[in-house]
């Protein structure tokens, strides 16, 4: 596929302000951030398509490059594979970009700890194991708190019949195509003439090395699968759509290559009594005709047990009173949301002969209330409607 221009893809001018290149990464960034499209590729490929954009054009010297030759200007710009989240150099400013909800120390888990220049990434080799995903469903009350999790899952793990070596007598034999170094060279045609890569051997997968004699159990490539149990720390405050990278953890690379890792996405279980928002919760928190006239004292319900809440004489129904701090925690920070309870005053629908007496002798105060609709009540009602 024919590389999209980088200009295009962030949607500016070729003119563009270094500001308006931001302005326009971060609004993409929003629009494809993983958390916000959970499972969706096409959106993880138009977000890594933005930020390699962004890469190339918020750095002076490489937009240089690609504003005079063009995407050719930049082989080899991201270590000769293409642009890689490894490149990415703008980690710190995605706190600007995300701010709030501590987006940006979930992204470190997301992209993993060499995300954001730490380097330690050297080479990676074509036989690296594939990355596993598994779903996790949390309740908010585990969410709250935080909570270790342990999981079974089927990996790729060295063959035990061959020590991982995928021969089956231990026995190999330099490759005669590379003569052992496990890479080839191969030419291409650029704008700058002839141009040299160094590419995987194609006939020993990088290894160096040809098995003759295959082990049975794993068919050569040294890898056999597995059930194995892993353990996941999930910090408290996480939420829908987050996810996070067990670096190494999954499948083990062919004939040796490095291994993958274990994306861990993150699942919220609908809760019973309150609704989540960012680290906010919701609840509805039904009262009498009496209570809410007379005022009262309830017993909040909170995701780790209950609070007294005073209701005051004459609270109308839908009246939302805020209890701090009894909402989520942010993730690593020791900020909480709030609980905001939305009192609902509960209209009778059985009555007994002695309540309806009672409401008798009320209903004759009703007059004395003037209880009219004004001019505020219709353009409420109006914007219902809109
Ligand atoms: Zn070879
Ligand atoms: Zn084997």
């Amino acid at each position: 596929m024919a590389k999209r221009d980088y200009y295009e893809v962030l949607g500016v001018e070729k003119n563009a302000s270094e500001v308006e290149i931001k302005k326009a990464y971060r609004k993409l960034a929003m629009k494809f951030h993983p958390d916000k499209n959970p499972d969706n590729k096409a959106a993880e490929e138009s977000f890594k398509e933005a930020s390699e954009a962004y890469e190339v054009l918020s750095d002076p010297t490489k937009k240089q490059k690609y504003d005079q030759y063009g995407h050719a200007g930049l082989e080899g710009a991201f270590g000769g594979h293409g642009f890689s989240w490894e490149n990415f150099t703008h980690a710190n400013d995605f706190s600007d970009i995300f701010s709030g909800g501590g987006l940006g120390s979930i992204f470190e888990h997301l992209f993993g700890g060499s995300f954001g220049g730490s380097g330690g990434q050297t080479s990676r080799s074509g036989n690296r194991g594939e990355d596993l995903q598994i779903s996790l469903s949390l309740t908010l009350e585990e969410i709250n708190k935080g909570v270790d999790k342990k999981i079974k899952i089927n990996v790729q793990e060295s063959c035990e019949q061959c020590s991982g070596s995928g021969s089956a007598d231990g026995k190999t034999q330099s490759c005669s195509q590379c003569h052992g170094s496990g890479q080839v060279r191969q030419i291409s045609r650029s704008l700058f003439g002839q141009m040299q890569t160094i590419v995987t051997c194609p006939s020993c997968n990088g290894t160096g090395k040809i098995i003759k004699n295959k082990c049975l159990k794993c068919g050569g490539d040294g890898r056999t699968a597995k059930t194995k149990t892993i353990s996941i720390n999930i910090p408290a405050g996480v939420s829908e759509g987050q996810y996070i990278r067990l670096r190494g953890q999954g499948n083990r690379g062919k004939f040796g290559g490095q291994n993958g890792d274990i994306l861990v996405l993150i699942h919220e279980k609908e809760h019973d009594i309150f609704e989540r928002q960012e680290a906010d919760l919701v609840c509805d928190y039904p009262i009498s005709f009496a209570s809410a006239a007379l005022g009262t004292e309830i017993l909040c319900p909170t995701l780790s047990g209950q609070v007294k809440m005073k209701i005051p004489a004459g609270t109308q129904s839908g009246k939302v009173f805020r209890l701090r701090s009894q909402g989520l925690p942010h993730v690593n920070s020791s900020y909480h949301g709030d609980l905001f309870v939305k009192v609902r005053v509960i209209t009778p629908t059985k009555l007994s002969s002695e309540e309806k007496e009672l409401f008798q002798k009320l209903i004759h105060f009703d007059s004395q209330h003037k209880l009219l609709p004004n001019k505020s009540f219709f353009s409420k009602l109006k914007d219902f409607f809109v």
